[in-house]
């Protein structure tokens, strides 16, 4: 079977096609000649996720998946949630978003916060969401290199490294992706065999 994974890194897509092994053929945007912008106009990560893989199904004709994520802090009502790529503008910068976290949280205890992510699979039409959420807390200060966006001021529960401080394995493992994923995998496994 073949499956457009609606995003553009090819990180995501080649650790996919290695866990899916050759029962299902990953497809990348560039693939299927999709050279433009995929709309994400929705004001939820289900939304979001559900409108990528629409549009591509509808348009292109291809069975597929498309995931969006979000950093959801309980004492900001959720917030960044859907906009935590472009919390502090649209140039997207991970600095300035940690930054503008670190501030609106200054003065507040309750650093409980979580990372979600939604991915949404139409096959022939037929829409299935999976959800991932690891909990954890807003740290003080940022912490390690590693990873990407939110990484250095987020410390899942249960453990003592922020995400910037763990390999890419260990926090595929227990993270809001990871988790969704391998319920999109279980899924595939189950209906492609
Ligand atoms: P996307 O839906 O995967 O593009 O994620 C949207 C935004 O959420 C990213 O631009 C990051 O700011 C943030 N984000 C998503 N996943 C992670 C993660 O694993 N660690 C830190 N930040 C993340």
């Amino acid at each position: 079977m073949e499956l457009v994974f609606a995003t553009n890194n090819q990180h995501k897509l080649r650790e996919l096609q290695q866990i899916l092994g050759d029962s299902i053929c990953l497809l990348s945007l560039k693939d299927i000649g999709c050279e433009e912008e995929i709309p994400e106009n929705q004001e939820t990560l289900e939304g979001n996720a559900s409108e990528k893989s629409f549009f591509i199904y509808n348009k292109y004709g291809y069975n597929c998946f498309a995931d969006d994520t979000g950093l959801e802090i309980e004492a900001l009502n959720g917030e960044p949630g859907v906009y935590s790529a472009r919390y502090a503008g649209e140039e997207k910068s991970a600095d300035a978003n940690m930054q503008k976290v670190l501030r609106k949280l200054s003065e507040i205890k309750n650093r409980n916060a979580r990372f979600r992510t939604v991915i949404s699979l139409v096959i022939d039409g037929e829409e299935t969401q999976f959800e991932g959420i690891v909990d954890g807390a807003i740290l003080e200060v940022r912490k390690g290199m590693e990873g990407f966006g939110y990484d250095p001021i987020f410390q899942p529960n249960g453990f003592k490294e922020s995400f910037a401080e763990m390999d890419a394995e260990q926090k595929n493992e227990i993270s809001h992706r990871g988790r969704a994923v391998q319920k999109l995998v279980q899924f595939l496994t189950r209906t492609s065999s």
